[in-house]
């Protein structure tokens, strides 16, 4: 398949003023983090609030410039693109939030909010652009109808609907879609994931989700990322993700997932500790405070990928005795 993303090796830090007389402080939100995305496919990064995966798709939306390393879209690198030039490219990646609410202008009415990007990317009248949103909003499951009412008057699950239709509208390659349904009930939820696997196939979009909840991720994705502090701990397919955990992280992560499953019988790891802070990381590698594992040389070296499978990369020292100890 065709890369349509391709991160490598990307880092972003953000100072953070520690008062009058405090020191300046750096926060490392991105650390060294690749991975390509290919067209057609749900790619998920996962992990938990303040790991770094929403600053990643700002960096890909390039809403945030990276440090150093590479972002490519499209064949095109835009790490260090001009604004001027990134204009052309913003129809082409779409985001969509968590709370579709916080995010849509409570003064303005559905129609114009849904036509907004095609005032701001095209050259439509005002009567095609009316024409599209009532189109879209047929193709999210609304009705042409609700395009003159206002965004409180709907349930979160058709706001996030109305979230999606405005994101279409310029027809996007890519769609970053950044806990999109976190603040859904679980039934709405899947509601919400069914649609847009359909409008995937309808659209050829590809998506980078983004999500702290690993049943939702499992629902929708291809292939998984699982993030902790800023760097990426591992990524597999789906299946080889949830067959084979391999990293520490990634196990003790699913193993706070219940499972309907008594013949499970992945080892539970319960993981000690907090997450350390953003600006003042552990040396080696990044999980070692908190790793029931760690040695020495996790201390001294940071650990680079290992492809235990094809396509299944874990960064650990020891991610093939890990393999051999949690999956036989
Ligand atoms: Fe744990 Fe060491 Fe592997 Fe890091 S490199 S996950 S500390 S065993
Ligand atoms: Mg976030």
């Amino acid at each position: 398949a065709n890369k349509l993303v391709t991160v490598k090796n990307v880092s972003k830090t953000f100072a953070v003023n520690k008062g009058l007389f405090g020191k300046k402080k750096f926060v490392h939100a991105v650390n060294d983090v690749s991975f390509d995305i290919f067209a057609g496919e749900t790619f998920s990064l996962v992990g938990e609030s303040g790991c770094g995966k929403s600053t990643t798709g700002r960096l890909i939306n390039h809403l945030v410039s990276p440090d150093s390393g590479e972002i490519i879209f499209d064949g095109k690198n835009i790490s260090n693109i001009k604004e001027k030039e990134m204009r052309s490219l913003r129809s082409e990646i779409q985001m969509i939030f968590q709370d579709p609410y916080g995010s849509l202008n409570p003064r303005m009415k559905i129609q114009d909010l849904i036509g907004e990007p095609l005032l701001v990317h095209t050259k439509m009248s005002s009567r095609e652009r009316l024409k599209k949103v009532h189109e879209l909003l047929e193709v999210v499951g609304l009705s042409p109808l609700h395009g003159e009412r206002y965004p409180h008057e709907f349930s979160g699950g058709q706001r996030q609907r109305i979230g999606i239709a405005r994101a279409l509208t310029v027809r996007p390659k890519l769609i970053i879609a950044d806990e999109p349904v976190s603040a859904l009930d679980v039934s709405i939820q899947a509601q919400v994931l069914n649609l847009m696997q359909d409008l995937q196939k309808e659209y050829d979009l590809t998506y980078l989700f983004i999500s702290h909840d690993l049943s939702v991720v499992e629902m929708i994705s291809d292939r998984i990322a699982v993030m902790y502090l800023g760097t990426i701990v591992e990524i597999a397919t789906k299946d080889n993700l949830y067959d084979h955990p391999t990293h520490p992280y990634t196990r003790a992560l699913l193993s706070a997932v219940p499972i309907p499953d008594p013949e499970q019988k992945q080892k539970r790891i319960v993981i000690k500790g907090d997450i350390p802070s953003p600006t003042n990381l552990p040396s080696g590698c990044l999980f070692r405070t908190r790793c029931p594992y760690a040695t020495d040389k996790c201390k001294n070296e940071k650990p680079e990928y290992i492809e235990i499978e094809k396509g299944h990369f874990v960064r650990c020292h020891y991610a093939r005795e890990m393999e051999e100890k949690f999956n036989v």
